[in-house]
């Protein structure tokens, strides 16, 4: 049995959608099917909570905005008649749910996280409810479940749930398996679970992909399928250099690393509920399905190059903390990323000395972050400063730390180009080299890398 992820980039357009439609019936049989909203919706039911909250009025023309673009997709996918009839009553319902939530948000004039994913998973249930019905019409034995009523339980965080994996298995084991075992088609939304307390629990932005697989954890499926836009995991991005190859294969933690960098094509999550049960993930593109795609895997492999993909990052700025004794000051590291977070802010990755320590915020976050700490009394620290037109070259491969040599080519690489780099991280990951180098430089960088390790590619 197999769990298909396909996410929000490839369920936008009519074409898109009936590409999708017609790959599911050719391979879904037995499998479950995890989506995710349709492109934008997600943004829209969150970007609706901002408006809501402020005038009543806009309530309605964002239901409205809401009904007239899944009917639109119902149209093009689900032929007039039962199954057509069943979607538009299973949206208006839960519209009209979601409306009363909209309401209730306006009345106490705020939003609370729980509010917040609650009103955020109605993109994948509108979509599950799509695709099901389309499905049917097309005489397929297909049904949908919804994680809440089906036990995906989750730890109560709200926005940044964890699954229980355990008590998930159980519940999926009794609810889910005897429908497989039919050869039925499961659709499932992704992007959230219910708390022991009956909450609706989201995993965050872009949480699709851990659902899926937590579903494939949970049912012990042979493998994930991601089915995506993209053709895989690239060994650069090919807008910086057309030679780039796809990735076939690489680990676990290689793909953990790189879902952070610019083509963002797994959650950073995705591998966790997956390593202890040693299941691979297959990336897989949907204009081409028969293509092998990347393919993520416990087990070793022999690789054809040293490193796997120099990625980069465009969306960060540093927040540099200064303050003497760093390393002997119990405490200051925490009171710092406590306040950040705090704030609302994510740190992306952090990097010290004993006289400073930098934080790699994204672009947006760096004048709050910087407010926040300013605002700290009585100051932990002697001086603070933002850097602002920096970009962040990963480089991601099995032998980083392994074999000698590695950094000094990246180094090298770098330098023979008139390059400065600004910072660097080298060892807390065993996969992973990071350096920080100015904004400008980035595709030169990123360039001369590639070519280091990627001869004549
Ligand atoms: N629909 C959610 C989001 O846009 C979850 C996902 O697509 O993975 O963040
Ligand atoms: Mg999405």
């Amino acid at each position: 049995m197999k769990v298909i992820k396909i996410g929000g980039s490839s369920l936008k357009g009519k074409k898109n959608i009936l590409d999708i439609l017609d790959l599911i019936a050719e391979r879904g049989r037995g499998n479950i099917i995890v989506v995710s909203a349709f492109g934008g919706i997600t943004d829209l039911l969150i970007d609706g909570m901002g408006e809501a909250l402020v005038d009543e009025a806009a309530i309605s023309s964002i239901i409205g905005l809401l009904r007239n673009k899944h009917i639109l997709v119902a149209r093009h996918t689900i032929p007039a008649g039962k199954q057509y009839q069943r979607y538009t009553r299973d949206m208006n319902e839960q519209l009209g749910r979601l409306e009363r939530l909209y309401y209730g948000l306006n009345f106490t004039r705020e939003t609370t996280p729980k509010m917040t994913d609650v009103i955020s998973s109605f993109g994948e249930r509108l979509s599950a409810d799509l695709l099901t019905c389309a499905l049917r019409s097309r005489g397929l034995q297909v049904t949908c479940r919804m994680p809440h009523k089906i036990g995906l339980i989750t730890d109560g965080k709200f926005g940044d749930a964890t699954a229980n994996l355990s008590k998930t298995a159980q519940n999926f084991q009794k609810h889910l398996s005897p429908l497989i075992s039919e050869g039925m088609i499961v659709v499932m939304p992704g992007f959230f679970g219910v708390s022991e307390t009956g909450d609706i629990t989201t995993f965050g932005r872009g949480g699709c992909d851990y659902s899926a697989a937590v579903v494939a954890a949970a049912m012990g499926a042979e493998i994930l399928e991601v089915w995506k836009d993209v053709p895989g995991y690239m060994s650069a991005d090919p807008k910086f250099v057309p030679e780039a190859q796809l990735i076939a294969v690489l680990s676990y933690d290689e793909a953990a690393e790189l879902s952070y960098f610019g083509a963002k094509i797994l959650h950073p999550r995705t591998v966790e509920p997956l390593r202890k049960m040693r299941i691979d993930i297959a990336v897989k593109s949907t204009m081409n399905p028969d293509a092998p795609g990347s393919l993520i895997s416990s087990r070793p492999f022999k690789a054809h190059h040293l490193i796997r993909s120099v990625a980069h990052d465009t969306d960060i700025a540093i927040l540099k903390v200064h303050a003497s004794g760093v390393g002997a000051r119990p405490g200051i590291l925490a009171l710092v990323s406590g306040t950040l977070t705090d704030s609302g802010i994510n740190i992306k990755s952090v990097v010290t000395s004993q006289t400073c320590i930098s934080f790699l915020l994204s672009r947006k976050d760096i004048e709050r972050g910087y407010q926040a700490l300013q605002d700290l009394k009585p100051r932990p620290y002697r001086k603070l400063s933002k850097v602002k037109d920096v970009a962040l070259v990963g480089i991601v491969g099995p032998a980083i730390l392994r074999r000698k040599g590695i950094a000094a080519r990246c180094f090298s690489a770098v330098a023979a180009r008139d390059i400065n780099i600004e910072m660097s991280s080298f060892g807390p990951s065993q996969v992973a080299l990071y350096l920080i180098i100015r904004q400008k430089d980035i595709q030169n960088a990123v360039e001369a890398i590639h070519t280091t390790f990627f001869p004549g590619s």
